[in-house]
């Protein structure tokens, strides 16, 4: 089974991982490195299911900045990060607009909105 290297990033710590798969007990990992035992359960859910939020902005009108800063509720699935950024590059929206006002909702089906992070008026 290969070892995967991987940091975690929960705590300014930032333990440097090793992961891998026991081979005798397949969906089980091996996890050396980490101070904690956050550090296990980062290593499994970046290795099943790893996720990240998205940050971001979006172009609005009549507003006294012309982007709107903005960033998803929920983590999404990493492998859609590159399609969620491509779909919010093509957002165009009126101000004003209020710090936590959802600019996409269910973004992409993952059940994540894109909100707003500051108010513009
Ligand atoms: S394993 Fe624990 S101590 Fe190490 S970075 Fe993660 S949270 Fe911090």
């Amino acid at each position: 089974m290969e070892t995967k290297e991987m940091i975690c990033i929960l705590c300014p710590l930032g333990c440097k991982m090793q992961v891998k798969e026991k081979p005798d007990r397949p969906g089980e990992l091996s996890v050396r490195g980490q101070q904690c035992k956050l550090g296990v359960d980062y290593a499994y859910d970046e290795y099943t299911n790893p996720t990240r939020t998205v940050t971001s902005t979006v172009v609005i009108h009549n507003a006294h900045l012309p982007r709107l800063p903005v960033k998803t509720d929920k983590p999404i699935p990493k492998k859609l990060v590159f399609q969620a950024v491509d779909e919010i590059s093509r957002v165009e929206i009126k101000g004003p607009v209020k710090i936590g006002t959802v600019i996409i909702e269910n973004l992409l089906g993952t059940d994540s909105n894109l909100i707003a992070t500051r108010t513009l008026e």
